[in-house]
């Protein structure tokens, strides 16, 4: 069997999506679709004590902070790239409970962000209000005989 490269060392802990089925050398539980290297022989993740780890796919930058932030144990999974010679990202392993906890930190900032639209809208709708307002004002000003329904008409 051949070895596999050995993901480098900076990342931490690291998880490996395995380009061809690999069986577990302890277990030999397989072909395993994540597997850590120790050695460079594949464990699966339940003999890597991390069977109770979810996947979290790379994409949501500030989920996957917050999981990271929220996991007591976390690893990054990686996959080589062969035509680049490298391991590439693919996500992150992470406990369930944190990434419920990172998803609702997420959840509570998007209705953050939502309310302050909201409010923002609002102040701008009142903004116009005055706009109009004022600028109706300033018609009747320079047309005396305009009636106040038109000048606000035209105002708005
Ligand atoms: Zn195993």
């Amino acid at each position: 069997m051949a070895r596999l490269p050995t993901p480098p060392s900076r990342l931490g802990l690291v998880v490996v999506q395995p380009l061809r089925g690999k069986r577990c050398a302890r277990c030999r539980r397989g072909p395993l679709s994540l597997l850590v290297l120790e050695e460079g022989v594949p464990r699966c993740l339940v003999c890597a004590d991390l069977g109770h780890l979810v996947f979290l796919p790379r994409g949501d930058t500030a989920l996957t902070r917050r999981s990271r932030e929220e996991s007591v144990l976390s690893a990054v999974v990686v996959r080589f790239n062969r035509r680049k010679s490298r391991y590439e990202r693919q996500g992150l392993l992470v406990e369930e409970a944190a990434l419920a906890r990172a998803e609702a930190r997420c959840l509570a900032d998007a209705e953050a962000r939502r309310r302050r639209r909201a409010r923002d809208a609002r102040r701008r709708a009142a903004q116009d209000v005055r706009f109009a307002q004022a600028f109706t004002a300033e018609i009747l000003r320079s047309f005396p005989r305009c009636p106040p329904d038109r000048a606000a008409d035209i105002a708005a």
